[in-house]
């Protein structure tokens, strides 16, 4: 490790805007060098914060003392594998998601892993999911449980890890494959010793809550620099889908466009991503076409709220006819044929999905200043699982108490499985509002058997709005980590408010 010598490097803050210090700073290659820099992180009691390529909304990757430790040097794809009438790709978990995706696809060997190569392509086989951020690493998506529009037919980014290096904060490694370390009735002991305690309950606020039947790297997935690192990660491919239509449907108001995203429910199966923009979302987009040019690339949005959606599929003829029903009920709810865009090809579907990336980065670039160009504030987002809450009464909560809140905002979300983000754009003076607002729509989440901060994590930013919700417990399942001294100055310890 050496010493940070420079206030203003990129590495002490991420997209959450939050702005942190660190003390040391360590930039490993390999599982080695990285277990040596945390091993004496750990003999010199200093926290350690690791970071991906820092595009975390939640500011997990801010240093705020301590070790600023960068996986950016452990770029390598580590080999591919067949097996179980599948393949793996092994991984450095440095390496940005766009780059583990085009090594699949671009004709380059790997020596002895060629032939496996040339069967991965040729069964069509490739990571399906799609966070929209594709400079995130494989560690960072890992680590903060990362999903994409995609997720309800693909599953997250853990349901597609089948093995992770685990260096543990102490210095030692684990190797987590999936099916080897299941949680049971007391809890999970591993050949190291380590010993993991069973919680009772369901913690709100944890994807890690350490139920029977749960594995180790699902235990380990959304743990955000917690509980170690992950050094190298092993990827499960799946049969991609030989075609996919997307489409764009604009209705004049939000309440038409939900009626319609939920009757798309009924294409279940083949529905691959659906997701709703309220009437402001909508806007922001609309005005964004001057500043982003993955929008500038599309015609001006109508003035209306949207439903964007994916159906995907082997059988051409079963999504041509899904899409014209689709059409059909589109014209039959009140849409006009021009307020719809559609297409198949791989550049006009990489238009329409840069729809949900583009409200993404607009929404946290303008809450960066408050929405109104004075105020230096992080991002402030509501992004929640609903759990068993009906999808139309979330959504209408959320959108009901964005407008008595007297708040700018917007929402968008999944509507296959009811997660909602409301980013809030406050003044200065709106801030405790904002807080308030939070809490209120993450109770509801908690009490619909949902989780709060599900999306994006809990990270730094979140840790106030986490404390309402802790539950002590899970400090006992991260005590045998590092025999309660946190990895992270995460919110169980002394982080700045
Ligand atoms: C415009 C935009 C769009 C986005 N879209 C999506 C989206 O569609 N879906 C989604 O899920 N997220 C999205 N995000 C959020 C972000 O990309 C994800 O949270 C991503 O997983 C972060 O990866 P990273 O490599 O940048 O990690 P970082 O931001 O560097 O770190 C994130 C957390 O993981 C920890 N961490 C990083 N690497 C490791 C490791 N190797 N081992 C252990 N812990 C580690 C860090 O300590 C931190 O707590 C978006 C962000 C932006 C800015």
């Amino acid at each position: 490790m050496k010493l940070c010598t420079d206030m203003n490097e990129s590495w002490l803050s991420d997209e959450s805007r939050l702005k942190g210090r660190a003390d040391w700073v360590a930039t490993p290659s390999s599982p080695l060098e990285m277990a040596k820099e945390i091993k004496e992180a750990h003999e010199r009691g200093l926290s350690v914060s690791i970071q991906g390529a820092r595009t975390g909304l939640a500011g997990g990757s801010v240093p705020f003392g301590g070790l600023a430790l960068s996986t950016g040097r452990m770029n390598a794809i580590l080999g591919l594998e067949a097996g179980n009438a599948s393949f793996f790709l092994k991984a450095q978990s440095g390496i940005p998601l766009k780059d583990a995706k085009q090594f699949l696809m671009r004709p380059c060997g790997l020596g002895k892993n060629l032939q496996v190569l040339e069967a991965v392509r040729e069964n069509h086989m490739g990571f399906a999911p799609n966070p929209s951020e594709k400079t995130a690493t494989l560690g960072g998506l890992f680590a903060s449980g990362a999903r994409g529009l995609n997720s309800i037919s693909c599953g997250s980014m853990s349901d597609n890890v089948s093995g992770v290096t685990w260096i543990l904060p102490d210095g030692r490694q684990i190797s987590a494959v999936r099916g080897e370390h299941v949680f049971g009735a007391d809890g999970l002991k591993l050949p190291n010793g380590l010993s993991i305690p069973r919680v009772n309950g369901k913690d709100p606020l944890f994807s890690q809550f350490p139920a029977p039947g749960m594995d180790l790297i699902d235990f380990l997935a959304g743990s955000e620099g917690r509980l170690g690192v992950a050094a190298e990660i092993t990827l499960r491919l799946q049969k991609i889908p030989d075609i996919t239509w997307s489409a764009a449907y604009f209705f004049p108001s939000s309440d038409e466009a939900l009626a319609f995203a939920a009757e798309l429910r009924r294409w279940r199966g083949m529905l691959h991503a659906c997701e709703i923009m309220d009437e402001a979302a909508v806007r922001i987009l609309d005005e964004g076409r001057l500043r982003l040019p993955s929008l500038a690339a599309l015609p001006p949005f109508p003035n209306a709220a949207a439903v964007y959606a994916e159906i995907a599929g082997d059988d051409s003829d079963a999504l041509e006819e899904a899409l014209f029903e689709q059409l059909e009920l589109f014209s039959r709810m009140g849409g006009r044929e021009e307020d719809t865009w559609a297409g198949s090809a791989p550049n006009e579907i990489e238009k329409f999905q840069s729809l949900h990336h583009s409200l993404m980065e607009l929404g946290n670039t303008l809450s960066v200043s408050g929405g109104t160009g004075e105020a230096q504030v992080c991002r402030i987002s509501s992004d929640n699982f609903y759990g068993s809450a009906s999808v139309e009464k979330a959504w209408k909560i959320c959108r009901l108490n964005l407008k008595e809140s007297g708040i700018k905002g917007f929402v968008h979300g999944s509507v296959l499985d009811g997660r909602f983000s409301v980013c809030l754009l406050p003044t200065l003076n709106q801030l405790s509002g904002a807080e308030e607002f939070r809490i209120i729509l993450a109770r509801f989440a908690l009490e619909s058997g949902g989780a709060a901060c599900s999306d994006y994590g809990v990270g730094k930013v979140n840790r106030k709005l986490a404390k309402n919700f802790l539950r002590p417990e899970m400090e006992e399942c991260f005590k045998p980590f590092d025999k309660g001294r946190r990895m992270s100055n995460s919110f169980f310890l002394e982080a700045p408010e």
